[in-house]
């Protein structure tokens, strides 16, 4: 739970003293003696909070500041930055690139914590509505336009690296049926632990998303055909296998599946991906359900 916190101060001596403010109110400190690894930490540690100090040599704490802001997964990670100077026109300037707060040396330790906790409460609502905004409500999944998005970023990666990357479209069988039989709510149950179980299945990088209603993406980045198949049938099996409990009955379920799988290495750049991995999950439908399409 200990919140992270980046202090980035060419002073060896500023550094020790916001260290040890913030380790006596147990934050996790890591720290830079100038701007330029600023923006690899941001990426690697993830921290909550970051500290930065506007003078240093080689590159100001406003550079640092602007860099920070125009990254996409660092931009959201509040900057306080750290003056010794009261002149109004650096503060002005510092929040006009995005800073969220400043603070004034010598150090106030009181207020040092308090604006921190002040920057840790805006990342936590942040956080909140981002995930909010990306996920889908019912089964914690990405959403659908997020699925997209994620799914157009990796073909753009693959296709500079030539690499391999296939696409899974995943849809219940007769899950109508199950919502009639059993209720909605027992069908909402079984999208839930029916996520759970794809999420468990693959493997770190992998992107389980809601398509819509019943229906479910994979994407699976460097997956070549063949990976992509036999993910897909230890999928298939296992929530054959699976026990669904709704209430205190048991009920079972099959999924029918379509992947398609692409090698970015031949000169052809297949764009409809999505459309190919639907056709291929109508192809399992038609030839029985509960059973896995490749092409
Ligand atoms: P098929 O094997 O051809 O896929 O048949 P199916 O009955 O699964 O397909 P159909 O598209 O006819 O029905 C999908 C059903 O999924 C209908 C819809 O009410 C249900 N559904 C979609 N979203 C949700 C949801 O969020 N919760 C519940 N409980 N049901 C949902
Ligand atoms: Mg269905
Ligand atoms: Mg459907």
């Amino acid at each position: 739970m200990n919140e992270k916190i980046l202090v980035v101060d060419d002073s060896h001596f500023n550094v020790r003293i916001l260290s040890d403010i913030l380790e006596a109110e147990n934050f996790t400190v890591f720290s830079a003696n100038n701007g330029f690894p600023v923006l690899e930490m941001a990426h690697t540690l993830q921290p909550d909070v970051i500290l930065l100090d506007i003078m240093m040599p080689g590159i100001d704490g406003f550079e640092v500041c602007k860099i920070l802001k125009s990254e996409y997964e660092v931009r959201d990670i509040p900057v306080i930055m750290v003056t010794a100077r009261t002149d109004g026109k650096d503060i002005k300037m510092a929040l006009e690139i995005g800073a969220f707060d400043y603070i004034k040396k010598p150090f106030d330790e009181i207020e040092v914590i308090a604006r921190i906790q002040s920057a840790l409460r805006l990342k936590e609502l942040q956080d909140r509505l981002k995930s909010l905004a990306m996920k889908d409500g019912l089964t914690g999944l990405y959403n659908h336009a997020v699925l997209v998005e994620l799914l157009e970023k990796e073909v753009s990666k693959q296709r500079r690296s030539k690499g391999n990357l296939s696409f899974v479209m995943l849809d219940i069988d007769y899950f109508k049926k199950i919502n009639d039989t059993y209720g909605h709510m027992a069908g909402d149950r079984i999208l839930k632990d029916l996520s759970n179980i794809l999420t468990a299945s693959v493997r770190k990088g992998d992107i389980v998303g809601r398509y819509g209603g019943e229906e479910f993406s994979i994407v699976l980045p460097g997956a070549i055909r063949d990976d992509a198949y036999n993910l897909c049938e230890r999928i298939r099996r296992s929530v054959d296998e699976h026990e669904f409990s709704i209430g205190d009955q048991n009920v079972k379920i099959t999924i029918s599946m379509g992947v398609f799988a692409h090698d970015f290495d031949d000169n052809s750049y297949e764009t409809e991906i999505i459309q190919k991995a639907d056709e291929l999950l109508y192809r399992a439908k038609k030839n029985g359900r509960n059973r896995v399409e490749v092409m």
